[in-house]
């Protein structure tokens, strides 16, 4: 099995450690540098971004994440996972850093007060009928994109909302958390391409 590890420094990192277990993964939570050892893939989970990037810095491992990502590993971010893939961060709170990877500009918390949660359909056709149930919870946005970054799903007001790069996939909604698990899967065929 694709050997998978979920960075358990803060947030729904069980959620998704629990999906991927569900699809068969063999699953690992990461918090230190010496846990990256072998990994197939990694998921960045949801929950504060400013945050993780706090503890990855004060755990030794944000350098580690970048090496591992700059060496082609297989990623997935959620939402803020997304922000620390991202090379560019809007909003972001002072001295905020990502571990970057994903030509991107992302925008957090990029709905007002009104909308800081909200939940939508959305139709991805990478991942084909029905539309995925979208869960945005104090979310993201994706604001611009280089020319290597393939949109995958977008709002209908332009905003793209999931994208993928090479081996790095970022959504700004967590499907960890509905039980829809067609994300997920779409990342570990990522990952067994390029074991
Ligand atoms: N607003 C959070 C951040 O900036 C992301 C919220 C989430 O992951 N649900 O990291």
């Amino acid at each position: 099995a694709a050997r998978v590890g979920v960075l358990a420094l803060q947030g729904d990192f069980r959620e998704h450690a629990a999906v991927l277990t569900g699809l068969g993964a063999d699953v690992s939570l990461i918090r230190r540098p010496s846990e990256l050892t072998g990994l197939d893939g990694l998921v960045l989970p949801g929950g504060e971004s400013s945050v993780m990037d706090k503890l990855a810095r004060s755990f030794d491992l944000a350098g580690p994440l970048r090496e591992a990502i700059t060496a082609g590993l297989p990623v997935y971010g959620t939402c803020a996972g997304l922000i620390l893939l991202a090379d560019r961060i809007l909003d972001g709170i002072a001295g905020q850093q990502s571990l970057g990877g994903l030509d991107v500009s992302v925008r957090r918390n990029a709905f007002g007060s009104q909308l800081d949660s909200f939940e939508t359909d959305l139709s991805i056709p990478v991942l084909g009928d029905p539309p995925v149930h979208a869960v945005f919870i104090r979310a993201p946005v994706v604001e611009a994109a280089g020319p290597a970054v393939t949109p995958l799903a977008s709002l209908p007001d332009g905003r793209m909302v999931a994208v993928e790069q090479g081996n790095l996939l970022g959504t700004s909604f967590h499907p960890e958390v509905t039980g829809d698990t067609r994300f997920h899967a779409y990342f570990l065929d990522k990952v067994e391409r390029s074991r």
